[in-house]
């Protein structure tokens, strides 16, 4: 049976998890023409800058009111003031957030009320400021990412509506995803005939193309315009339960939009859940498209299982990311043997105990962990595969494992944020690239779908079979 622990250790070494603030700072880069201001010293701004920019391989710009010792002691409020006025006369943004960091926590400046304070003395300027709290200390990256929602969800749409009045979209939440998975989950939306409105859409902003003379604002993103009219959806569809699926229940007690929370749909039952979900809030049925692409991912863990099955893989990251990956290497007969993140959600833990057990694997939970406790675990009883960020690759290389790197952040790989993990495709290019992994760590080659294992002589003496195309095993 499965179990959850939590790793008592008060000090974290080699964590797993971000600061909060590039939670917000990230979703705010999903709406077209927003900037953010980030409360706090310098630092604060240049490290989740550095982090996304290694990440997503654009310059991200982000402002700062730049603490120091004196604002520190007397307060930041007059630097916030000055960073608002700054921002509006420079850049005419759509909108601005101003998230709050460990430091203007700790000496409690009231965002808000300064906010208020400059609406008040600039009644000119009348685009949506919003305050988001993100202080690390509480929380992570992901806890800042669905505070930005919850404060969007809470403040930004049009509560003015008609009985009956929709604007026909579907509101989707994709949570902490890559640019390429809201790409692909655009692709399921539209090929299902629907309409998203997407909370928010960071497809392009972070994942655009050159252009000459460089643009104001980066192409892409949801417009302000759009959020406002949130309110007038069918319904809201949130794919990851900790990052937006708050929201989505604000969605439903504040505007009557109901809320749809779902898990992140990786692998073949999750993503099935999100198409039926769609099929249940509309009269579209399931288009043949999306039909093929779900028989060609049944046919690719059919063609790989004998590969996979029976394998041990250590999980870490993000919750949300965890729950979708349980469901894949499950189905791929893969047990989930450690399954860690940084938080410490005690209810996720349990749930997680629950999809265990319908999945019929067994697994260790490990809640505030980091990746020094999962290295212990690894060293005393190994597993196959680690799949999670790039950090994981200290073990990797000590353990001589293979790492699939997923999550946030992957900085030492090209190209990552524009892959898909996400909708059938997405499980497609994971299944491959698993088994690809599995091919290279077991065998030395690999001869018509048979293994050759390593260490023994090549295909031309005698090979130790360890599986071939039909799955049998023999010769
Ligand atoms: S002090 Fe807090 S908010 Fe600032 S960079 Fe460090 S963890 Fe992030």
């Amino acid at each position: 049976m499965s179990v959850v622990v939590k790793q008592s250790r008060a000090v974290a070494i080699n964590p797993t998890r971000s600061c909060a603030p590039i939670g917000a700072m990230l979703a705010n880069y999903g709406i077209h023409g927003a900037i953010t201001i980030n409360h706090g010293s310098q630092g604060c701004a240049t490290y989740p800058r550095h982090q996304m920019a290694r990440h997503f391989r654009e310059p991200v710009e982000v402002a700062s009111t730049s603490l120091t010792e004196k604002t520190t002691v007397y307060g930041g409020k007059g630097n916030l003031l000055a960073a608002l006025k700054n921002i509006w006369e420079r850049f005419h943004p759509t909108m601005i957030m101003v998230c709050s960091t460990c430091l203007s926590e700790t000496i409690g400046d009231d965002i808000p009320g300064v906010i208020d304070e400059f609406q008040e003395n600039h009644p000119e300027i009348t685009i949506p400021i919003l305050s988001v709290k993100t202080p690390s200390y509480i929380g992570n990256h992901t806890t800042g990412f669905d505070n930005f929602l919850r404060e969007i969800a809470n403040n930004l749409p049009d509560r003015k509506k008609k009985k009956g009045e929709t604007n026909g979209k579907i509101n989707i939440i994709p949570g902490w995803v890559n640019p390429g998975d809201i790409r692909e989950l655009k692709h399921i939306v539209r090929e299902m005939g629907l309409h998203g409105l997407w909370l928010t859409d960071y497809s392009e902003t972070l994942d655009g193309g050159y252009y000459e003379p460089r643009l104001h604002f980066a192409r892409g993103g949801t417009t302000v315009e759009e959020l406002r009219s949130s309110a007038k959806s069918l319904a809201t569809v949130a794919l990851q339960r900790l990052v937006g699926g708050e929201a989505a229940h604000i969605y439903e007690r504040r505007y009557g939009v109901p809320a749809h929370v779902l898990t992140m749909p990786i692998g073949l039952a999750n993503t099935d859940a999100f198409v039926e979900t769609l099929t249940e809030i509309t009269d579209h049925t399931i288009p043949e498209a999306l039909q093929v692409e779900r028989a060609r991912l049944l046919d690719a863990l059919v063609d790989t299982h004998m590969f996979t099955t029976g394998l041990r893989v250590g999980l870490f990251g993000d919750p949300d990311l965890l729950e979708g990956l349980v469901g894949l290497v499950s189905e791929m007969g893969m047990t989930p043997a450690y399954v860690l993140t940084a938080g410490e959600n005690g209810p996720w833990g349990e749930r997680m105990v629950e999809l265990t057990q319908e999945l019929g694997v067994e697994s260790e939970i490990i809640l505030k962990g980091d990746l020094h406790e999962l290295h212990k675990r690894i060293k005393a009883k190994p597993v196959d595969l680690i799949i999670g960020h790039s950090k994981g690759k200290f073990i990797a290389d000590a353990e001589q494992i293979p790492l699939i790197r997923m999550g946030f952040p992957v900085e030492d790989r090209f190209g990552y944020h524009r892959r898909s993990v996400v909708g059938y495709n997405g499980a497609i290019a994971l299944v491959d690239e698993i088994t690809n992994v599995v091919f290279e760590r077991k065998a030395s080659s690999v001869v018509s779908n048979t293994l050759v294992e390593l260490g023994v002589e090549g295909p031309t003496s005698s090979p130790i079979i360890l599986s071939n195309g039909n799955g049998n095993g023999k010769h």
